[in-house]
């Protein structure tokens, strides 16, 4: 058994008995990791968000009881209470659909310190993001996370026959990315997607922060992945809106 302290952003939260709870949470050395918190319930100041409410960033110390991967979380401090997400609906409804898609994503106990820093920064980023830049920083997210844990769509040849070179190339979200036209049977319901989307699309996935994005391509862009995210996740994501018509 051993004694950590790392820093932690609270991915999930269920209440436990009467004074208890189990979180899921990201750390910046361990990766995900479910904790049980005693003691942490009880009359709490409402106005201001307490330590290991999701979407907090606390600083934790946990017991490591190597016989099971439900640890003992024995003391946390907030350092990050992301107020501002409580003040908009829509806001905290896409801090959480980040928090839900790295859960969905992410292994117990493997290390992630990228996807802790991305994580990370992209709520900061949010937090301050002018609400039409906020397209542009979802889009960054999902296709970086899915980039640093091996779960990208394929964006660089076709999923079909592994081609690389395609004068015009098809989305296929069930396919997992790119099809070329000689593949298109095996989705005829695949769209086109420019060179110029896909070229955008590979940059973002390769970028440490949200570059801007074009409001028409941004919301296309929001589209497909959300598309991707339905048929590659296994669970289903709550956060996730419902599938909408393809823009014109
Ligand atoms: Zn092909």
């Amino acid at each position: 058994m051993g004694i950590h302290t790392t820093d932690a952003i609270v991915l999930r939260h269920y209440p436990y008995r009467e004074t208890s709870a189990l979180v899921s949470c990201l750390t910046d050395r361990f990766g995900k990791i479910k904790g049980l918190i005693k003691g942490l319930r009880g009359p709490q100041p409402s106005r201001y968000r307490s330590p290991m409410e999701p979407l907090t960033i606390n600083r934790i110390v946990f017991y490591d009881s190597r016989s099971s991967a439900l640890h003992l979380i024995s003391q946390c401090d907030l350092l990050v209470s992301f107020q501002e997400f409580s003040t908009e609906w829509e806001l905290m409804r896409m801090a959480a659909s980040f928090v839900e898609l790295a859960d969905a994503v992410l292994e117990v106990e493997e290390p992630q310190p990228a996807v802790y820093q991305l994580l990370r920064a992209t709520l900061h980023q949010l937090s301050t993001d002018r609400p039409e830049q906020r397209a542009a920083t979802r889009v960054h997210f999902v296709l970086r996370l899915l980039r640093l844990v091996g779960f990208q769509p394929q964006l660089d040849q076709c999923t079909g026959c592994n081609q690389a070179t395609i004068a015009q190339g098809f989305w296929s979200a069930g396919q997992g990315g790119l099809l070329c036209e000689a593949c298109l049977h095996l989705d005829p319901s695949a769209e086109p997607i420019s060179t110029a989307w896909l070229e955008a699309l590979r940059a973002c996935a390769e970028a440490d922060a949200p570059k801007p994005l074009l409001h028409q391509q941004a919301h296309g862009f929001q589209q497909r992945l959300d598309e991707f995210l339905r048929w590659r996740i296994d669970r289903p994501l709550k956060t996730l809106g419902r599938p909408q018509p393809a823009p014109v």
